[in-house]
């Protein structure tokens, strides 16, 4: 006798009821139908693939294509009672021959295996002589060639339908533009199944965008005004900025560790590691690090340098708050980001093609960092979906407003004109404001820039000012960093409409500085972080001394005991039996028997 996909969730997981598709997506899968499965960073995949593995006869096989992040799933699934386990090359043979057996002898519900060990003959037989309820391909994004996660192993996957036609398959993926959406189908050979698009949106996660000038004390501020304690992911774009960063924060008091594909397996593996099992660690890492790590209590992600596309910004900062409670993503830009890009967009190896898709991902992104509206309306219209403003994003929370620039970009612009015209120069932004703003600096006397008629008539607006002036310009295409120089700006086609004064510009100017700082700190602190009453907080407190110890017994990360959501529940509505503690959310059957007990003492004490 089998239980139903409600009964699994609520006795196993314990939960109360599904969330958006996945009672439609479990559903289809229990009764044989392959997927394509879109839903947001957090929003609940696994439960769509592990409860038809539970529901269905035999074994679902999970494709995740990292297998340093297999073992904490499986732990998570022991700890819950399923019966789980994983291959990879990490395994001793004993282990994997152990495995297999079990495998075979239809012992286990879940199995996780990494692409490349997938294709061998050796587990393809495997396969073959056991039964396999399902396929998952978790990532399934990882097959696309112009995504950021291309995995060539992948592209084999195609074969599964071919020696499998009549076991489900299942593509899972938290990227969905429609054009990836059409090569995950096209390319895994899922054409006519059906695809369930959830909502992207993530609206426990706030959103903020500030203008950049000293990178890592506004991100120190930032920490430690409204994350102090909470566990992060810091993205930079080059490893050189990781190391000094993770040692910036560290010599202030924040516990910071780097991440980079330019570290050995081991350190990578270590950081990794202490990252996800104690708390409060701050990781700084380039790109190379993320997919895959499910941690749900992520409080922050933060991004100091630009980030290439709307795409990947809004997959690394899906890693905050996926407990559902209240995260922050933040990220400061400024004008060397968009010079910088640009700079690399021009020298990027490929052909015009390749360089024009670049070339429109980053404008996309600067559109969102630059808008005067709402920013998750933005990013959500990006994945063609519509929202109301959100009301937890900075800009609408804090309107910024906007000013007429057309004559301050008028003056910028001829002066760039001038400089090439009247003497076939060309020079980067810092030059420029000083020429405007009349500064008499050696460079300036070295070209003798005084005698230009464009000196010093930008006196009116700070040096900032004129930083965000050029940044808009840059972002909007009126101004080119120039294909030979180092970061030097040129004029482009549409820069003449600005100087004949044919066209207006209305530019962002960021909220006052001041009123900022004062009035937000405090108020942001308040609504942004979760405050308990007094006695519960101090139930809180114990319960998460309780799981650390047990969590170090067992060598798994605390969240795979529970997570903070279940304890702080459990301490604002304290269980007097076993018959309250269960009805708990993430209280599943097998944790009440193995922590019940525990649970209601140290509630009691
Ligand atoms: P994804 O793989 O899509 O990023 P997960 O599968 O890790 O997301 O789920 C995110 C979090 O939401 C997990 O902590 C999971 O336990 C929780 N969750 C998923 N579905 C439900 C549900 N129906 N009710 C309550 N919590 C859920
Ligand atoms: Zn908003």
């Amino acid at each position: 006798m089998t239980i139903s996909p409600l009964e699994t969730l609520q006795r196993v997981f314990g939960y109360e009821s599904f969330r958006g598709d996945q009672q439609a997506i479990i559903e289809h899968v229990v009764q044989g139908g392959d997927a394509l499965v879109l839903m947001p960073t957090g929003g609940g995949k696994s439960l769509c693939y592990q409860i038809p593995a539970l529901v269905r006869p035999g074994t679902g096989i999970v494709i995740s294509p990292l297998i340093a992040l297999m073992q904490d799933q499986v732990d998570a699934l022991l700890e819950l009672g399923v019966r789980a386990a994983y291959l990879n090359s990490s395994q001793d043979w004993r282990t994997s021959r152990d495995v297999e057996q079990a495998f075979l002898a239809g012992e286990l519900d879940l199995l996780y295996v990494a692409p490349e060990r997938l294709l061998t003959d050796r587990c393809l037989d495997l396969l073959s002589q056991g039964r396999v309820s399902l396929f998952a391909i978790d990532e399934a994004h990882c097959v696309s060639q112009w995504g950021h996660d291309f995995r060539p192993e992948y592209l084999g996957l195609s074969l599964l339908h071919e020696r499998w036609p009549h076991v489900p398959r299942l593509a899972l993926t938290a990227t969905a533009t429609s054009a990836t959406r059409r090569e995950i189908a096209d390319r895994l050979e899922l054409n006519g199944a059906p695809h369930f698009v959830a909502s992207f949106d993530r609206p426990n996660i706030r959103y903020r965008i500030i203008e950049k000038n000293e990178v890592r004390r506004q991100l120190l501020s930032f920490i430690k005004a409204e994350h102090e304690g909470d566990c992060g992911i810091v993205y930079c774009l080059s490893r050189a900025r990781v190391e000094e960063t993770a040692e910036f924060l560290c010599e202030n008091g924040i516990p910071a560790l780097p991440y980079h594909a330019g570290l050995g397996a081991a350190v990578r593996s270590a950081n990794q590691a202490r990252f996800l099992r104690e708390e409060g660690v701050v990781m700084v890492a380039t790109i190379a690090f993320g997919m895959g790590v499910n941690k749900p209590d992520v409080r922050f992600v933060a991004h100091i340098d630009l980030p290439k596309s709307v795409e990947g910004y809004y997959q690394e900062t899906g890693r905050a708050g996926r407990d559902g409670q209240p995260a922050t993503a933040w990220l400061a830009y400024g004008l060397q980001d968009v010079v910088q890009q640009r700079r690399m967009i021009n020298e990027s190896p490929g052909d015009d093609a390749f360089r024009r898709r670049l070339g429109a991902q980053l404008d996309a992104m600067l559109g969102l960092c630059e808008t005067v509206n709402c920013r998750r309306q933005r990013l959500l219209a990006y994945f063609d979906q519509e929202i109301a403003p959100c009301g937890n994003c900075d800009t609408c929370l804090e309107p910024p407003q906007a000013w007429d620039g057309t004559v301050a970009a008028q003056k910028i612009l001829s002066a760039v004109y001038r400089l090439w015209r009247e003497r076939g120069q060309r020079f980067g932004a810092g030059h420029l404001i000083d020429i405007l703003r009349g500064k008499p600096t050696d460079r300036v006397k070295q070209y003798e820039h005084e005698n230009l008629t464009v000196y010093g008539i930008g006196a009116d607006l700070s040096e900032q000012a004129w930083r965000g002036v050029l940044r808009q310009l840059l972002a909007q295409s009126l101004l080119a960093v120039d294909h030979e120089g180092y970061g030097t700006l040129a004029l482009t086609d549409s820069s003449r409409d600005v100087l004949k004064g044919e066209r207006t510009l209305m530019f962002r100017r960021e909220p006052e500085k001041k009123a900022r700082s004062t009035r937000s700190a405090s108020a942001r602190g308040k609504d942004a972080g979760i405050v308990l009453p007094p006695d519960a907080q101090q139930r809180f407190e114990n319960l998460r001394v309780w799981r650390s110890e047990v969590a170090r017994g067992h060598g798994v990360p605390a969240y795979v005991i529970f997570h903070d959501a279940t304890l702080r529940e459990i301490a604002m509505n304290p269980p007097a039996s076993m018959d309250d503690l269960g009805g708990i959310s993430g209280v599943g059957v097998r944790k009440l028997e193995a922590y019940g007990e525990e649970i209601l003492r140290c509630v009691r004490e």
